[in-house]
């Protein structure tokens, strides 16, 4: 659940992403057919995306592996047994009354403050304020990833001197009363900001033909609840025996107050969360269990080294349900837009027995396990959350896969983890000639069966070549005049651009070596 958290961690030494620029990957997505703005030939519209031909291809592969994690092989746990995790799929609209049992028709919300002069609305939490040391002059607001270009520029037109003159304090660090000496973001006057005022992230709609109070409902701003208003079905109806899992991968809804870069805070988008139940002294050995093993998914397909790290959530940012317990720890990436800093991609959180119990409450339902591994002691489970965001999880496989070449005609490539990969291989006949083109079909028609592969014909080879390096093939084999003799292809490797000659009734088998080389 949101709450009001740090601009960014603590700076690391910087690897690649600080150099790229959003720009570039936002066009590169575009182009290729990965994500496009909703309605684009409408003009779009703000917070919502679509994923094209390869974008739907790369989510589909990165769930699916999550799913693979954690329901169709789960991890061995800690004692050596496979862990029980089973599947949901919930609907996205339910009864009313669970968004008030679980807290968020009260208290899903995230402060904002408007602007007067241009009717703009802001994040209170994301706005940080540049305040002249020696106290003179006006209080400049930005955007808490507003880049160092952007804060020069704003000092030279409305501030005075350098950086070094100001100091930087978030907004709701500062009491309102200063709030007259404010420039907001995207006006040249000052003292516009209103009050911060909480604004209700939840998406409401009505349920049947009348529009009232009374069949008022709400799209969820989680997959989470599901599972809870599920617990009793899925105790009763599978073999579950605790501690057990319940995932589900969905759409959430939330109406951001401020929805920026690209698909990273969307208004629509999907989440991938599993609620781990267990018995409320056992919750520190899941939780770091849990933080370990999600760690080391996200390494598994791609985001090894500093990009990624750990960061534990302070006090007064825990989400109401999590005050009591252990507290939640993020995995978060550094994408282009947070580096040096870094932002969240998955919170492990200790919701404690929250849920299960104001669900009880609420609905009169017994939510408790009588567990005959503990003398049969009845207790309400205590709950270890990884939740993952899917959409924010395929901004990270291209933010990280998006690697600037000047040696290759397409100035750019994708190094996509194979697992990731929406195309595993290209089969490209050198010409559209009649001796070339049937050798390529019956290759692509042989691998299609065990890889996703693309067929691609027309256009000059270099073309083709860098395509595929911008939709991150790891390998396109050729067909020329030698195929025809020898029965040998060209393979080319895409991060290396190397190309040798093999065996095209090897083609299957080599694809098979060494993507595990590249898996290692
Ligand atoms: P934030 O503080 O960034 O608003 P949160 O802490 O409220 O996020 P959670 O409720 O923990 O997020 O949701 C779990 C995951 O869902 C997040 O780690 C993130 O990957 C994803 N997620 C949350 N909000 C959005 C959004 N608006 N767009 C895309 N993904 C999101």
């Amino acid at each position: 659940m949101s709450q009001p958290k740090q601009a960014e961690s603590p700076n690391m030494p910087d690897e690649n992403n600080e150099t790229v620029d959003m720009k570039d990957i936002v066009a590169l997505c575009k182009r290729r057919g990965f994500v496009f703005p909703a309605s684009d030939i409408y003009g779009g519209i703000n917070g919502f995306w679509d994923y094209g031909p390869l974008g739907v291809e790369l989510k589909n592969n990165l769930r699916d592996l999550w799913w693979k994690q954690m329901v169709t092989t789960p991890p061995i746990g800690p004692d050596g047994e496979p862990l029980q995790i089973v599947g949901l799929d919930s609907s996205i609209i339910q009864n009313p009354k669970a968004w008030e049992a679980s807290g968020h028709v009260g208290g899903f919300s995230d402060p904002m403050v408007d602007c007067k002069e241009t009717k703009k609305r802001y994040r209170a939490d994301h706005l940080i304020v540049l305040i002249p040391n020696d106290g003179d002059g006006a209080w400049l607001a930005l955007h808490e990833d507003a880049e160092a270009t952007e804060i020069d520029k704003r000092i030279k037109k409305i501030g005075k001197g350098s950086k070094e003159n100001y100091k930087i304090e978030t907004l709701v660090s500062l009491d309102t009363k200063d709030y007259e000496k404010i420039i907001a973001p995207d006006t040249k006057e000052k003292g516009t900001l209103t009050e911060p005022k909480e604004f209700n992230l939840m998406f409401d709609t009505h349920v049947g033909a009348t529009a009232s109070e009374d069949n008022k409902a709400y799209l969820r701003p989680e997959t989470a609840q599901g599972i809870f208003l599920n617990f009793k079905n899925v105790v009763d109806s599978s073999r579950v025996r605790m501690p057990f899992g319940i995932a589900q991968i969905g759409k959430a809804f939330r109406n951001e107050v401020t929805p920026r870069n690209f698909i990273f805070r969307s208004r629509e988008f999907e989440q991938m969360e599993m609620e781990w139940f267990c018995h409320p002294d056992e919750v520190k050995k899941w939780h770091d269990f849990w933080f370990e093993e999600r760690m080391k998914f996200w390494e598994s397909i791609g985001l090894a080294g500093s990009n990624l790290i750990k960061r534990d959530h302070d006090k007064d940012e825990l989400s109401h349900y999590a005050k009591e317990g252990l507290g939640t720890a993020d995995i978060e990436y550094r994408f282009p837009f947070t580096a040096p800093g870094f932002g969240e991609l998955e919170g492990v959180a200790h919701r404690c027995d929250f849920d299960l119990k104001a669900h009880a409450e609420a609905s009169g339902q017994k939510l408790d396990y009588l567990d005959p591994a503990r003398d049969n002691e009845r207790y309400v489970p205590h709950v270890i959350e990884p939740a993952a965001g899917l959409t924010r999880g395929v901004l990270a496989l291209i933010c990280e896969a998006y690697t600037p070449d000047p040696n290759r005609p397409s100035g750019v490539y994708l190094n996509f983890h194979p697992s990731v990969a929406p195309k595993k291989a290209a089969i490209l006949p050198l010409t559209a000639k009649e001796e070339h083109v049937p050798l390529a079909t019956k290759l692509y028609m042989e691998l299609r069966e065990d890889f996703p592969v693309d067929l691609d014909i027309k256009q000059n080879i270099g073309k083709r070549y860098a395509r595929q390096d911008e939709i991150g093939t790891p390998f396109c084999f050729t067909i020329d005049n030698d195929t025809i003799e020898d029965q040998t292809v060209t393979v080319r490797h895409r991060n290396t651009m190397k190309q040798e000659r093999i065996v095209m009734d090897n083609v299957a088998e080599y694809m098979r070596k060494e993507m595990a080389l590249m898996e290692k």
